[in-house]
């Protein structure tokens, strides 16, 4: 069923040529040891565990599901799930990036963030399951009490235990305010917790001997809305002290999902029945500490999207190389055969440029995000790691929306790369189009994240975070722009940063008048930015290419290749969305809900 390779070459580039990632690691002193030797082996390793144990089960996953015993409460994930599980707790891969002190490898997160492309291209329905665990893990580590992470960490660092983030329920998915979950106190620094919850991806399952959902729920005194939301925890188990597996806690799976894609990956309805929890941070805050969850989600969410874009497009590559079909316009290219293979169409290229500037786009992006979160996080100047964080923070919906917008047209061209061959599911083209399309809607959907990045991310702090952003890509315009070579790429970045800061003041000022501009315009606004990260990414990578096209190493014509094609067909698309960005409101609320 088709294959998958680790792109490691590309990742090399990304990782040693684009970011000089060694030498910013250098300057963390908790990495300064670690060299790309150690990066290339590690991916290396990772990219055989992703294309020779879980690809080989992503197909088979799929089709098979997970299995429900509603008398048990128990899920059986799909055959080869739990031993591939078992593999990867094995060889230490949920420990590479978790802290030392709790059992981790203390890697960076960087290298985990190429490892979660890779693991997302092998099957990202098994990858879900510790996916979430290390989602998880960074709430924990963050915002856990010393007992709480004495006790968990360890056990979500070594992958004996997963964890989940149960937020939503029947009532309530983007407004959490409306949660009514109940959270009862004890006495004893516990809490008896009640409610329903929908849609908990690995909330049940085999692959792990305890599950730890954290669970957001009101508190008897809250306050009304997302000011009274608290987050607790909540084992599968409840542990005794040494860590071994105690009493059975009344949280239990009613049901899972029948769902368009993904089902290798256990979407359950979670009852709390009274299930003992302990709180996580401070009352009433738990969005805040959530938010350390989601924000690891929103990135890894990315990672799912790019994941699928790359082996999607590696599939399509190699089909349209075999198949053949039709001649060339220009005449045969393959004279010895009854026909061409359909590489040699146009059309069929533009579909094939269009997943591989996706993926490599988006590969630049990501790592290029989470190097700046190593930085946040580890930087010895605080300086830095406040500036840092804001632009982590302006570019996590980024990274989250478009990127999974991106791999939902991407995966469908490659599809359409089969022809019907494509729409059956021999070839598990179709497979990687249905799992693709969740990535647009759950962690908040695409919307939402779009107005996070247009309403609090920029109008909010007056442009701020997008003004130090610009300032980079202006840099980069003002030391390149007298290099002729570069001005094919130069021009159409300088040209967008200018647009970008119109645009912004234009919905800016008209939002003071009427807020709605903001939700009329954000959708295509974030369009308009991603194409100004992605235009700064690959100019930036046109520069290294352009210097080493004539080294003989063909890596560096087909990396200009796809960064023109990106120019000329992907990065007009800005025209029509600032276009849709500035028609305004009226359009879309002048008409009365009942007249549609
Ligand atoms: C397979 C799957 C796995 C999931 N895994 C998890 C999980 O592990 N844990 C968990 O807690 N949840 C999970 N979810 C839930 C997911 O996060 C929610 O479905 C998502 O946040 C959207 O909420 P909703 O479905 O209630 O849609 P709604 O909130 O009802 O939204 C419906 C539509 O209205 C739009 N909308 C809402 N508010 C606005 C607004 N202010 N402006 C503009 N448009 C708006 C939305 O964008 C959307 O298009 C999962 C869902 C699925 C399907």
């Amino acid at each position: 069923m088709g294959q998958y390779i680790a792109p490691l070459r590309d990742m090399q580039f990304v990782l040693h040529e684009l970011l000089g990632v060694e030498a910013a690691l250098k300057e963390l002193p908790k990495y300064a040891e670690i060299d790309a030797d150690i990066i290339n082996q590690v991916m290396e390793e990772g990219g055989k565990f992703c294309s020779e144990v879980i690809f080989p089960i992503n197909h088979s996953g799929d089709r098979e599901g997970c299995h429900h015993d509603k008398t048990t409460h128990t899920v059986t994930t799909p055959k080869g799930f739990k031993e591939a599980y078992k593999q990867y707790v094995e060889a230490g891969w949920p420990a590479l990036s978790c802290d030392p002190e709790y059992g981790g490898q203390g890697l960076p997160l960087v290298m985990n963030n190429s490892m979660y492309e890779m693991m997302n291209s092998g099957n990202q329905a098994w990858t879900m399951y510790p996916g979430l665990s290390h989602g998880a893990y960074e709430c924990l580590h963050e915002h856990g009490t010393p007992e709480q992470k004495a006790l968990y960490l360890p056990k979500l660092t070594s992958g004996e235990w997963t964890g989940t983030m149960c937020l939503t329920e029947p009532h309530c998915g983007t407004d959490l305010g409306m949660l009514r979950s109940k959270a009862e106190p004890q006495g004893d620094g516990t809490y008896k917790i009640t409610g329903a919850k929908i849609f908990i991806s690995a909330g049940e399952h085999d692959c792990a001997e305890n599950i730890i959902h954290l669970v957001l729920a009101r508190l008897p005194d809250a306050p009304e809305g997302s000011k009274g939301i608290s987050l607790f925890l909540v084992p599968k188990f409840m542990p005794n002290a040494d860590g071994s597996i105690g009493a059975r806690n009344p949280i239990f799976c009613g049901a899972i999902e029948e769902k368009m894609g993904i089902h290798g990956n256990s979407t359950c309805q979670m009852n709390l029945d009274g299930a003992i929890g302990t709180l996580i941070g401070q009352p009433h805050k738990g969005l805040n500490a959530m938010f350390v969850f989601m924000n690891a989600a929103r990135l890894g969410v990315g990672m799912q999207g790019l994941g699928l874009t790359e082996v999607a497009y590696q599939n399509a590559l190699i089909y349209a190389k075999d198949r053949i079909q039709m001649r060339s316009l220009s005449g045969p290219k393959a004279p010895d055969k009854p026909a061409d293979p359909i590489i040699v169409h146009a059309d069929v290229r533009r579909m094939l440029l269009t997943a591989k500037a996706w993926a490599e786009g988006g590969r630049a992006f990501c790592s290029y995000v989470a190097l700046q979160l190593d930085k946040e996080l580890n930087h010895p100047d605080e300086e830095v790691r406040k500036e840092c964080a804001d632009e982590v923070a302006l570019l996590t919906p980024i990274i989250k929306a478009f990127i999974t917008d991106n791999a939902w047209t991407a995966t469908s061209e490659c599809l359409q790369v089969f022809g019907g061959h494509g729409y059956i599911a021999e070839w598990g083209m179709e497979q990687y189009v249905r799992d693709a399309r969740i990535n647009m809607i759950y962690e908040g959907t695409n919307t939402v994240q779009s107005l996070d990045l247009l309403g609090r991310k920029i109008l909010q702090d007056n442009g701020a975070k997008l003004r130090k952003f610009g300032a980079k890509v202006q840099a980069f315009v003002e030391e390149n722009g007298t290099d002729e070579a570069m001005s094919e790429f130069i021009t159409p970045l300088a040209e967008l940063g200018d647009k970008v800061t119109k645009l912004t003041m234009e919905i800016g000022m008209k939002a003071f008048q009427n807020p709605d501009e903001v939700g009329a315009a954000a959708v295509p606004y974030l369009r308009v930015a991603g194409h100004l990260v992605y235009s700064y990414f690959f100019a930036q990578m046109a520069k290294i290419a352009l210097a080493k096209q004539d080294s003989g190493d063909t890596f560096y014509k087909a990396k200009l290749a796809t960064i023109r094609f990106y120019f000329a067909r992907l990065y007009p698309e800005t025209a029509m969305c600032i276009r849709q960005a500035r028609s305004g409101s009226a359009n879309l609320l002048s008409l009365e809900a009942d007249l549609f």
